[in-house]
């Protein structure tokens, strides 16, 4: 086990945030097979942790054991005349896998290029943007059941997916306050995903950026660079340098070499991601809100409405408070109303400041309760 052990890890070194203290037990497996000796042999509590972009953890020292996953591979498995199959392994980085798959030719996961974070992270939060769910391509994901000391495997329906949730995330988070404990650590995700070059857009601003109708069909590439570079506008890419390494722009066509993706340190880029879900409430709820706030179909008929519409109206505008306090430590992004940035100096109590702040003005001016995005270590969301 000391082999794989790291001296002086913090949560704000490992964290996009840039928010936590120290972790006294810190460990990086190299292999999966590492990881399983790692969780077989650890008696206590263990904290999981990816890229650390949708990680917010407390600034006292952290005593539990943490777990960082970033090995792996991508592995094709089937490959049949209209679908494939790949596996990969829970530390690859969630956008190589995006890449692999638009390089493959296989439709299914191109409108989520560019989140940051891992592929075990990915498939635990359930992510999405621009009319597409991780959910739509996962067919299993192995995982180690910590409880029965045995790898096994979760189909899709056993992974219960709803919206930025599924069975590992609600287990981790009723097991809150203190830190999540995972009974199951995702080693591997199997995704099925369509062979072809094309696919319909689904979302308004990549159909605005690619000047072409709702639904019309466009080349996978074309829909990972728009969905690139409306992210790279609202500084929601955790690394844009490396959209503009060599390799990858080598596989781009010119329109993403011509966007603006500035080199340099941006404290819109500190962040979570959206701080925020988007509320999914009744249709009797939703009702009561104003006329002109934007309402989406859910699951079970319900109604998810915007959370940054929802914020923007309680009174916090992009990049709330530097209009009045430019040295702020803590702000809105200036490009995004729902991603809470670290100006340089913060602490998880001035971001759960600021977070309180914004749900309560939510919840006093529509009676919606905002829920936190966020994974917590040793901070309550009260
Ligand atoms: C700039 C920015 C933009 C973003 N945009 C989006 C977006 O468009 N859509 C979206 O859905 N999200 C978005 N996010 C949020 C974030 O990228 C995702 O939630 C991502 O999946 C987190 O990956 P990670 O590896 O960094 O996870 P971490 O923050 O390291 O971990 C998140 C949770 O997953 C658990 N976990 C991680 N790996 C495993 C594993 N192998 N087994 C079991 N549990 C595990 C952790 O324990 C933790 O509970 C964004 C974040 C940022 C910073």
């Amino acid at each position: 086990m000391k082999n794989f052990f790291c001296k002086n890890a913090k949560f704000s070194e490992l964290t996009t945030i840039k928010v936590g203290g120290a972790i006294e037990r810190f460990f990086q497996p190299a292999t999966k097979s590492s990881l399983i000796d790692l969780l077989r042999e650890e008696k206590g509590p263990v904290f999981i942790l990816g890229s650390g972009s949708n990680t917010l953890a407390s600034d006292a020292p952290f005593s539990e054991t943490v777990i960082r996953t970033r090995f792996g591979g991508i592995e094709c498995i089937k490959r049949e005349n209209d679908k494939s199959c790949l596996r990969a392994d829970a530390g690859v980085i969630w956008d190589d896998f995006v890449r692999t798959c638009v390089q493959l030719g296989l439709q299914g996961v191109e409108n989520l290029s560019g989140i940051p974070g891992t592929v075990g992270a990915a498939v635990v939060q359930n992510i999405g943007a621009y009319g597409s769910e991780v959910s739509e391509s996962v067919k299993e994901i192995e995982v180690w059941d910590r409880e029965k000391k045995e790898i096994s495997v979760l189909n899709r329906d056993s992974m219960q997916f709803s919206y930025r949730t599924s069975l590992i995330k609600e287990d981790i988070k009723s097991q809150s306050p203190y830190a999540p404990n995972p009974r199951f650590v995702v080693l591997s995700a199997l995704f099925c995903l369509s062979s072809n070059n094309f696919a319909p857009i689904k979302y308004k601003s990549i159909s605005e950026y690619l000047k072409k109708p709702m639904g019309s069909v466009e080349k996978l590439w074309d829909i990972r660079n728009a969905v690139l570079c409306v992210r790279g506008a609202k500084n929601m890419l955790e690394d844009p340098v490396r959209y503009k390494s060599k390799l990858m722009a080598d596989m781009m066509p010119e329109r993403l070499k011509s966007i603006s993706l500035p080199d340099t340190p941006n404290p819109d880029r500190a962040s979570c991601g959206s701080f925020f879900t988007n509320p999914v409430v009744s249709p009797e709820k939703a009702a009561l809100l104003p006329q002109e706030a934007p309402r989406f179909p859910a699951q079970d008929k319900k109604v998810k409405l915007s959370a940054a519409w929802l914020i923007e109206h309680a009174g916090f505008k992009k990049g709330y408070p530097l209009q009045k306090d430019p040295n702020a430590k803590v702000a809105l992004s200036t490009c995004h109303a729902l991603a809470i940035t670290n100006r340089g100096s913060a602490t998880s109590s001035d971001v759960m400041d600021l977070a309180r702040k914004i749900r309560k003005a939510v919840w006093d001016k529509f009676e919606v309760d905002l829920a936190l995005e966020p994974v917590l270590i040793g901070l309550e969301q009260k």
